[in-house]
C-alpha cells in the first residue's frame, strides 16, 4: 500500500472507532485541532502514565507538578518568546498557499538524504554480505556529489538562519529552484517573520487589561518555580521538575493529523545540573530517553538521533530523537542542554535570586538545564502509525488489527459471552465486574463472536474472553490473543495473571 493511502486510511480509521475527532467537526472543523474520542482519551492517558512513571516514579531525584497555563507576560520576554518565537513564513503568489520557508529547505535536504540512503539500499543488495556501508559512503562518486550538495545547502542555510537573512532563505528557495507542490510555480513573496504565540486579554476589556499568552511550551511554568519545589522539597541538585501539560502555538502550516497541532500536549522535564556537568548530563538523557522508546516494541530501527548544528539563544548542545512516522523520520522529542539562561533571565527580569547553595562546594550558583521535550501528541501518532495493519488472513478473510503494545491498549480484555440467553451474559457480568476493578474492560453481546473478534482487533483490545456452556460447568473460558489470535482455555480466576501489563 503506499504510504499516503495507509496515512489516509489511519486518520479516517481513528475516526470511525473513537480515537481521534476532528475539533469542532459539526462546523466543519478547525484547523490543526483535533478532539480525542472515548478510545484515544484512554489511550493518551496511558501514554502519560508510561512518561510519568519512567520520569518521576522511577527516579528519587524527579518530582512533578502541574503549573497554570496563563503566566505573568514579563515570562514570555524573559524567556525570549515575545522577541524572538518566530518562524520564517513565505507565500506562493499563484496558489496563495503559505509555507514554512525553514521546511520548504529542509524537505528539499531530506529529498537528496533519501538519495544516498536509496544508493546504500542498491548497493547493500549488490554486494551481499561483502557490503562495508561507511567504505561505500565514503568512496561511492554518486554519494559522494549527494553529500557535498547536501553540505553546500546545510553551510548556506545555516548561516542564513543564525544572521536571520531573511533574503538570502528566499533566495535559497530560489536557487534550488524549489516549487510551490499545489501550483508548481516559483513565484514565491518575500520572507517574513511570524510570531507563533497565541495571545489573549486578562481581566476587563479597558485599558488596564493586560496582553497575556498561551504558553508555548510547558518548560518555563517549571523554570518560575524552580526554587518553590527545590526548597519545599528539600531537593539537592542534579534533580528534575517533570509536567505534562498543554501547549499552543500559532503554527503557519499544520497538516499531517496531530503531528503539528496548534493546541497540544508536551511532557517535559527540566533537570538541574551544576555549572560545567552539563554536557555529561546532555549525553546521560540522551541516551536515557533513546532507550526508552526503543523499549516500547515499535522497532529499533525507527529511531534515530539528529544532532543540531544551528543552537538555539539558549542551548550549548541539542538533539533530536527523530521517529520514522508514515511521511518519513521527523522529530518527536527534543534534548537540549539550556545552559542557565532561563534562570538566569528570569532572574534578571523578576529581580529575584533564582540561586542555589551547594553545600559540597560551599557555594551558590544558578544551576544550568538538560531539557527533555516530548509531544504527547506526536507520540500517539507514532504508537497508532505502527499498530495499524490490514491483514489478510490465512482463510482469505481480512481485517483490521490495531497491535497497540498491551500495556497502553485503551481496553485491556472484551468480555464476549457466546450467546445471549440460558445464564451466559450473567456468567460473563460475573467476570466483568471483577476484572473492571483492575483494567478496563468492554463487555458484548451483539452479533457473531468473529465479528465481535473483529471489532476488538480493530480497536486494539489484546484479550478477548469468551464465556460458553462449558464455562458455566468448570468455570473455563476461552482466551483470545489479539496478534497471534491463539486461543487458549483457562480457569476464570488465571485470567488477569495469563495477561501481562506491566512497564
Ligand atoms: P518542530 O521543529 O517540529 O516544529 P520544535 O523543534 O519546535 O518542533 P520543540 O519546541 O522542541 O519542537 O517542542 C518539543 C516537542 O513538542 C517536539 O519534539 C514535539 O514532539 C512537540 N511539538 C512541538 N510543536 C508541536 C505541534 N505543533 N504539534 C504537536 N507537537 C508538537
Amino acid at each position: 500500500m503506499k504510504q499516503e493511502d495507509f496515512f489516509k486510511n489511519l486518520v479516517a480509521h481513528c475516526k470511525e472507532y473513537g480515537f481521534i475527532f476532528p475539533s469542532s467537526e459539526i462546523y466543519d472543523g478547525l484547523s490543526a485541532v483535533y478532539d480525542y474520542g472515548q478510545l484515544g482519551v484512554e489511550l493518551k492517558n496511558n501514554i502519560k502514565q508510561y512518561w510519568w512513571k519512567a520520569m518521576v516514579q522511577y527516579n528519587e531525584n524527579i518530582v512533578g507538578i502541574d503549573s497554570a497555563i496563563f503566566m505573568h507576560p514579563t515570562i514570555w520576554k524573559a524567556s525570549g518568546h515575545v522577541d524572538a518565537f518566530n518562524d520564517p513564513l513565505i507565500d506562493n503568489k499563484d496558489s496563495k498557499k503559505r509555507y514554512r520557508a525553514d521546511v520548504l529547505i529542509e524537505d528539499y535536504m531530506a529529498k537528496i538524504e533519501e538519495k544516498i540512503a536509496k544508493e546504500v539500499e542498491k548497493a547493500k543488495k549488490r554486494f551481499g554480505e561483502a557490503f562495508d556501508e561507511a567504505q561505500f559512503t565514503s568512496t561511492n562518486p554518486r554519494v559522494l556529489k549527494y553529500k557535498e550538495e547536501f553540505a553546500e545547502i546545510d553551510k548556506r542555510y545555516v548561516k542564513a538562519l543564525e544572521d536571520n537573512n531573511l533574503a538570502d532563505i528566499k533566495q535559497i528557495i530560489l536557487d534550488l529552484g524549489i516549487v510551490c507542490p499545489i501550483s508548481g510555480t516559483r513565484n514565491w513573496t518575500d520572507v517574513r517573520q511570524f510570531n507563533l504565540m497565541f495571545s489573549t486579554q486578562m481581566g476587563s476589556v479597558n485599558e488596564d487589561a493586560s496582553t497575556i499568552y498561551l504558553r508555548p511550551e510547558t518548560a518555563q511554568g517549571i523554570f518560575v518555580n524552580f526554587l518553590n519545589v527545590q526548597k519545599t522539597g528539600r531537593m539537592k541538585i542534579p534533580f528534575g521538575i517533570a509536567q505534562i501539560g498543554k501547549a499552543f502555538r500559532n503554527e503557519i502550516i499544520a497538516r499531517q493529523f496531530i503531528f503539528r497541532m496548534r493546541e497540544f500536549e508536551q511532557m517535559e522535564m527540566q533537570f538541574f545540573v551544576r555549572p560545567g556537568t552539563e554536557l555529561e548530563w546532555f549525553k546521560y538523557w540522551k541516551e536515557k530517553r533513546m532507550q526508552w522508546h526503543k523499549a516500547l516494541g515499535l522497532g529499533e530501527e525507527n529511531y534515530r538521533f539528529h544532532d543540531h548544528e544551528k543552537l538555539a539563544h539558549y542551548a550549548n548542545a541539542a538533539t533530536d530523537i527523530e521517529f520514522n512516522f508514515p511521511f518519513g523520520f521527523k522529530e518527536i522529542e527534543g534534548i537540549h542542554s539550556r545552559t542557565d539562561f532561563d534562570l538566569s533571565a528570569h532572574q534578571k527580569y523578576s529581580g529575584k535570586k533564582l540561586q542555589y547553595f551547594d553545600y559540597e562546594l560551599n557555594e551558590s550558583y544558578v544551576p544550568y538545564v538538560i531539557e527533555t521535550s516530548i509531544g504527547l501528541d506526536r507520540m500517539f501518532l507514532s504508537i497508532i502509525s505502527k499498530a495499524y495493519k490490514e491483514e489478510v488472513l490465512e482463510d482469505g478473510s481480512e481485517r483490521v488489527v490495531m497491535s497497540i503494545p498491551a500495556f497502553l491498549a485503551p481496553y485491556k480484555f472484551a468480555i464476549l459471552p457466546l450467546t445471549k440467553k440460558d445464564g451466559l451474559p450473567e456468567k460473563a457480568r460475573e467476570i466483568m465486574d471483577k476484572l473492571k476493578m483492575q483494567f478496563m474492560c468492554q463487555y458484548d453481546e451483539k452479533d457473531a463472536i468473529g465479528k465481535r473478534y473483529r471489532r476488538q482487533d480493530a480497536i486494539g483490545t489484546p484479550y478477548c474472553i469468551t464465556i460458553d456452556y462449558q464455562t458455566l460447568e468448570d468455570n473455563t473460558v476461552t482466551i483470545r490473543e489479539r496478534d497471534s489470535m491463539s486461543q487458549k482455555r483457562i480457569n476464570c480466576n488465571d485470567i488477569a495473571a495469563e495477561a501481562n501489563f506491566a512497564f
